[in-house]
């Protein structure tokens, strides 16, 4: 995907705050954090969102699940953390390549959302 963000920094064209890469996942923080850790894992090549995966995307999936973990102890949340992954309009995507959101830190990162 030529024109997609966060396909050019998997490649390394836009600049990020990268904390992991290997064959199938990259991670960076966050620009605008919402947490004091807050990092963003996905996949190298281009998925659009959780929508629109196939039976081919478990593996990366999984990875990206398993790396969260490591990657939150290793940048300032030991203690737990949250995966979020914003999918669609109504999960308020607003980048249109899969991402997870991994936050945390000290301190608790609250209620997991308003109640209605
Ligand atoms: P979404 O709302 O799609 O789930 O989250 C997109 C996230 O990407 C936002 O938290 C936003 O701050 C982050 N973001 C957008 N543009 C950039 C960028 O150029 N670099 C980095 N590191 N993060 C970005
Ligand atoms: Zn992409």
């Amino acid at each position: 995907m030529d024109n997609c963000l966060f396909c050019k920094i998997a490649r390394g064209d836009i600049p990020s705050r990268k904390v992991y890469e290997d064959d199938d996942v990259f991670a960076f923080h966050d620009i605008n954090p919402a947490r004091p850790v807050h990092l963003l894992v996905i996949p190298r090549r281009h998925i659009t969102s959780l929508a629109t995966v196939t039976e081919a995307d478990t593996p990366v999936l999984g990875r990206i699940l398993a790396v969260a973990n490591q990657l939150a102890t290793e940048n300032g949340s030991p203690d737990g953390f949250r995966v979020i992954i914003n999918t669609g309009r109504i999960g308020h995507q607003e980048v249109q390549h899969l991402h997870a959101h991994v936050v945390g830190g000290p301190d608790p990162v609250g209620p997991m959302l308003k109640r209605v």
